[in-house]
This record gives structure tokens, C-alpha cells and sequence, in this order.
């Protein structure tokens, strides 16, 4: 063998050596790349691609999978309070129940902020996702979490889609999960399946959202309006709360529960509340005009809490010459905590323009009372969860006297909704609750009969015929909450 041959080969071998040695070691970097790609650093949990990847090798390979959604409620509250460094370790201590209480078969991944995913091989029936939801949601509950040895109280709601039934690719699953996630949440049920009714993308939604925007340019929406009355003294009509129903065509009289979840999924939320603002002045100006002068309060969607709100309502005080001190407003925490800056501002120039605010569902969402300091509303309007069966839970009394108590030393007018028979108003009075609302007063009632009701009561009241304006529209209630 010649010299030359030889190291010609030698140089061959060496090179090939080192091709596969930076190929292997390329390979492992590109595993490993791979792997942290799909591994969310705050949990050690899979994210998002790895839940993709992984419902799709599901879907491939059958049988049929579910996919069940997360979402924790109020963990904006632990971080604004308790702070960051509180909420990561809050999350690790949450992915670790999710995992632990899931099981060897299911898949636990994090989607990001407080939103986690499970997935469950096949086959799974809806009643098996439903059970295992409900296990996920105590393991919650019962979790004991903690921070810096303080216990934290972790509740979540979860929406599961059956791979099949309620989508055929991993995205459409993603997304129907994530529909029925929303709604559960916004029903405050805990578990919810994916139906397509909740689905702002769904054909039969697409369907009822073209529809309401016929409905409005065609007045098939009404308003309804039911009393508040006083708590104290002579339980006289303090104002009304307008309530939209759709009187559709071939389906008779929907509730909001009917459309407003996905109208509020949509910007048909904005031309909706503007309806609503400009008809309900419109109804106080016919009011007045028959002797009634009388506060109204309109319900405000999360989503139009901003800027915009402001235009519209001068618009609809501009319109009628509705005295804005006569306009309440009823904002849901939601709206506080996704925003909080922003709600401050809105409702600070609705305060100055007179027009009052009120915090509707209090204590049915799972935000704090952080979320009201510098907020200048002037009610609170205690969730009718706790009202409605006052009576049969000793705790809904504490929740509500205390709810009542700290409005109060808020300088806040509290208001009972849900109050169905007289001995709960009785305990309500008795509390020291301002104004009671309920269907044992009246059911939300057309613009006529609300009339009809109010000059009645007047009448009885007088003990003779319609007198004059009901109510003190213009007086503070805030100033006397007794
Ligand atoms: P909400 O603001 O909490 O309104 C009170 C709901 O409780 C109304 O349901 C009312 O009919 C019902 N209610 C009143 N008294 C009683 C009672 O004694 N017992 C029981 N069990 N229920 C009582 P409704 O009219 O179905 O409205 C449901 C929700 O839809 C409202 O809850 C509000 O969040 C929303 N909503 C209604 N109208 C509008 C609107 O114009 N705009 C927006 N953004 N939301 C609206
Ligand atoms: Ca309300
Ligand atoms: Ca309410």
C-alpha cells in the first residue's frame, strides 16, 4: 500500500468520524431543543405544541379522545395581591394536583397564564369527562395550597370536547374546549361540555348573531323592567333595572341567557348596549311624561366598559334630556378585573357626569374587594345566590349582613336581588339592606305594565289617585343607606 493511499483514506475515515460525531451531537441538541420547545419552564409540564402534537398522534391512532380546558378563577387576584413570585409557585402547586389527580393515562399540560389542559386517550364518553372534570375541580378544592403559610382557596372551570361528537381535528377541539371553558365559566357552573349554542363561530350562533342584527333595525328586542323598592321605611319604588329579552319571530321570547353569552363573544355587543342605553332613555322620557320620574339601570357587558361607553351615554342623555342622575349603571366584577385601570377611569367620568355606577353579582365571582378601592361606584348589588335562600343557609346570612356592613362603611348603597318571599325581605330590612329587588315585588315586566305597577303602587301609597313623581330621582341614596 502506498503512503499517499493510506492517508488519503485516513483523512476520509477521520472526516466521516467527525460528520457522524457532529450529526449525533446535532441530533441530541435538535432532541433537546425539541423537548424544551415543548416543555413549559414554569411547570415541567408539556405546553401547547406538546398538546397539539399530542392530539393529533391521539386522533391518528383512535379511539376517540376528550379534551378537557382549565381555566382558575381569580388567579389575576393572587397575583395583584400576593405578587408574581406567589402566583408562579401557586401554579406549580396546581399543575402538580392536575397531574397527580389525572392519572398515569391522562396528559396534563399548561397553556399558559392559569390555563391548563387535559387530555384523556379513548374511548371516553361524555359522562366519563364529566366525572373526571368534577374530580379535577375538587382535587382543586382540596388541594391545601398555601403561600408564604397562607392558605389559598382554588377553584377553576373546566370545558371538555369529545373528539367525534364535538370536532374532528386537534384544532377544532382546542377551540370547542375552550368555547365550552368560557361559558362554563361565565355560568359559574364548574363543567361544562361543548354545545354549539355557546359557539360565537358555530353555524346555529353565526345563524342568531345575522338574525339580532336584523333584530335590531326591526325592534324585535324589548326591554323589560323590574322595581327596586326601599328597604326601609315605606318600601316606595326607588327605580327600575332594564332587562333585554329578544322577541323572535318563530322562537317566541328569549331570554338574554338565550343570546347575550355569544352576542357578548362578539363587537354586536357594542351595538347592542347602545340599543338598550338609547331605548331605555327613550322609556324614561315616556315616563316622565306620564308622572313618572324614575331612576333606570342598564346592565354593561365587561366588553364595553371603556371610553366608548362615555359617547354613548351622552348620546342617549343628549337625545331624551334624560337627567343622567336618573341613569345607573350595572358593572359586573368581571369587567373590574380584566381591566382594573381602565374601569377606574370609565366609571370616575361617569361619576362626574352624574351618572351612577353599581357592582352587579357581587361576591358570585371569585375577585376581591381590592378591586373596589378607588373605584367611585355608589352600589353594590349582592348576588342573588346568597338572597334567594337567605332563609335556608345560615352563611348566606353572614355573607349578605357582611356584604352589608362593609358597603356601608364604604359609604356604598347595598341592594338584595333575588328576593323571592317576604320573610327573607323581612331579614333583609331587619340587615339594613337600602333597596330590594325581586320577583316577590314583581317579575321584570313590559315598559306598560312597569308603568301600570308603579302608578299603582303610588295610588296605594296616596291612598288616592297618581300624585306626582315617584321616588327622590335626584337625591343621593348614598347619603341615607339606612
Ligand atoms: P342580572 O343583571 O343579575 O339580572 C337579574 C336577573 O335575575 C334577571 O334575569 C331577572 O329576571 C332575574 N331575577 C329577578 N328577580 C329574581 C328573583 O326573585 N328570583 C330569581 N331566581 N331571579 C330573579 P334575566 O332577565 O334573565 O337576565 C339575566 C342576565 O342577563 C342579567 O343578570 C344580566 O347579566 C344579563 N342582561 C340582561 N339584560 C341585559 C342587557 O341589556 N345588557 C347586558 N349586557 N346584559 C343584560
Ligand atoms: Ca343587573
Ligand atoms: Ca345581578
Amino acid at each position: 500500500m502506498d503512503t499517499a493511499w493510506i492517508a488519503w483514506t485516513t483523512v476520509v475515515l477521520v472526516t466521516a468520524a467527525a460528520a457522524i460525531a457532529l450529526a449525533v451531537v446535532a441530533h441530541r441538541r435538535d432532541r433537546c431543543n425539541a423537548r424544551v420547545a415543548r416543555t413549559d419552564a414554569l411547570t415541567g409540564l408539556g405546553n401547547r405544541a406538546a398538546l397539539a402534537e399530542h392530539v393529533a398522534a391521539l386522533l391518528a391512532r383512535g379511539p376517540a379522545p376528550a379534551l378537557l380546558l382549565l381555566d382558575l378563577d381569580g388567579f389575576r387576584d393572587v397575583n395583584d395581591t400576593l405578587g408574581h413570585t406567589a402566583g408562579d409557585a401557586l401554579l406549580r402547586q396546581v399543575a402538580d394536583v392536575l397531574h397527580r389527580t389525572a392519572g398515569d393515562q391522562a396528559e396534563v399540560t399548561r397553556l399558559g397564564g392559569d390555563e391548563f389542559a387535559v387530555l384523556v386517550p379513548g374511548p371516553v364518553d361524555a359522562g366519563q369527562a364529566d366525572v373526571l372534570a368534577r374530580r379535577l375541580l375538587a382535587g382543586l378544592a382540596m388541594g391545601g395550597f398555601t403561600s408564604g403559610g397562607v392558605p389559598l382557596d382554588v377553584q377553576g372551570s373546566i370545558g371538555f370536547a369529545l373528539s367525534g361528537p364535538d370536532g374532528a381535528t386537534a384544532e377544532e377541539l382546542l377551540q370547542h374546549a375552550d368555547v365550552a371553558m368560557y361559558a362554563a365559566k361565565r355560568a359559574r357552573v364548574g363543567v361544562l361540555r361543548y354545545d354549539p349554542a355557546h359557539d360565537p363561530h358555530s353555524t346555529g350562533a353565526l345563524e342568531v348573531l345575522g338574525q339580532l342584527r336584523q333584530a335590531m333595525e326591526e325592534d324585535q328586542l324589548v326591554l323589560h323592567y323590574q322595581p327596586k323598592v326601599a328597604g326601609g321605611g315605606d318600601g316606595r319604588l326607588l327605580g327600575f333595572e332594564a332587562l333585554v329579552r329578544w322577541q323572535h319571530p318563530t322562537r317566541g321570547l328569549l331570554p338574554p341567557a338565550a343570546f347575550l353569552p355569544f352576542v357578548e363573544r362578539t363587537r354586536l355587543i357594542h351595538p347592542l348596549t347602545r340599543w338598550v342605553l338609547l331605548t331605555a332613555a327613550r322609556q324614561a322620557a315616556t315616563w316622565r311624561a306620564r308622572g313618572l320620574e324614575t331612576t333606570i339601570a342598564v346592565n354593561i357587558s365587561a366588553a364595553c366598559l371603556d371610553e366608548g361607553l362615555l359617547g354613548v351615554v351622552e348620546e342617549a342623555l343628549a337625545l331624551t334630556r334624560w337627567p343622567a342622575q336618573q341613569l345607573v349603571l350595572e358593572i359586573t366584577e368581571t369587567a373590574i378585573v380584566v381591566d382594573p385601570e381602565g374601569a377606574r377611569r370609565t366609571v370616575q367620568r361617569l361619576r362626574e357626569r352624574g351618572v351612577r355606577v353599581s357592582v352587579d353579582d357581587f361576591g358570585a365571582g371569585a375577585t376581591s374587594l381590592v378591586h373596589l378601592r378607588g373605584l367611585a361606584v355608589h352600589e353594590l348589588k349582592v348576588d342573588r345566590q346568597f338572597v334567594t335562600e337567605l332563609m335556608a343557609h345560615p352563611e348566606d346570612e353572614v355573607i349578605v349582613s357582611s356584604v352589608i356592613a362593609l358597603a356601608h362603611r364604604l359609604g356604598l348603597v347595598v341592594v338584595a336581588e333575588g328576593v323571592e318571599d317576604p320573610g327573607t325581605a323581612e331579614r333583609l330590612r331587619a340587615m339594613g339592606c337600602d333597596e330590594l329587588q325581586g320577583y316577590l315585588f314583581a317579575r321584570p315586566l313590559p315598559a306598560a305594565e312597569a308603568l301600570g305597577w308603579a302608578l299603582g303602587e303610588l295610588d296605594r301609597r296616596s291612598g288616592g289617585p297618581v300624585a306626582g313623581p315617584v321616588g327622590d330621582p335626584a337625591g343621593d341614596p348614598a347619603a341615607d343607606p339606612a
